[in-house]
């Protein structure tokens, strides 16, 4: 094979890849043309993924209606003060959504905790979920939408809905916070707090 069919074959191969992403990328298809190094196809591998993990209702980030991630969890905020450290890295992660979004429950669990925290998550829950040993922390909560201590959920039950206004103010999302173990008695729970996508992946939600 010459060079210059070689290098005609590869930019064209190049060019039909490039034109199969954009057209998956528009269209959420395989691409038409395969072509270079092959991608997986990603449709039908997404399809199949989805038929054996949880899902939560349409619209919604984290079990939270129109929400987006606004505050990452370890995220740095000088001279702010999170858990019991003191620590200036925020530990959890804000789902940002308009006041009174509801916030749906991840999995199968019970409501261990509840309260008011002034200055800190104003109206929250706790939730455990057994089956993995892990809870859940959701602060600035739209107070009296919360579930009460004692209550049993399963995914997709409306845990809450997002904004408490006992302070005054009107929050805009959902803090949550998550941990090992059950710590129902304290909004803050223990300092060995984790990532709350351990937990999400735990309970076998979308990846
Ligand atoms: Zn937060």
């Amino acid at each position: 094979m010459s060079s210059y069919l070689l290098s005609r074959i590869r930019r064209t191969g190049a060019l039909s890849a490039v034109a199969g992403l954009l057209a998956s990328a528009l269209i959420g298809a395989a691409p038409a043309v395969a072509a270079g190094p092959v991608h997986p196809p990603s449709a039908a591998k997404h399809a199949s993924a989805t038929s054996v993990r949880a899902s939560l209702p349409a619209g919604t980030w984290w079990g939270v209606k129109n929400g987006r991630t606004t505050s990452a969890y370890n995220q740095y905020f000088p001279g702010y003060q999170f858990g019991c450290r003191g620590d200036q890295r925020h530990k959890g992660v804000d789902v940002g959504a308009p006041t009174g979004s509801r916030s749906y429950a991840w999995g199968r669990g019970r409501v261990v905790g509840r309260g008011y925290d002034p200055g800190g998550y104003n109206r929250w829950i706790q939730v455990y979920f057994p089956s993995v040993n892990m809870s859940l922390t959701l602060g600035h909560l739209l107070d009296g939408s919360e579930l009460r201590v004692g209550t049993s959920f399963t995914r997709n039950t409306v845990w809450a809905k997002v904004g408490t206004k006992a302070d005054g103010l009107n929050h805009r999302h959902i803090h949550f916070r998550a941990a090992r173990g059950n710590h129902g008695a304290s909004p803050i729970g223990p300092c060995e707090d984790m990532n709350p996508f351990i937990l999400w992946d735990a309970l076998g939600l979308p990846s």
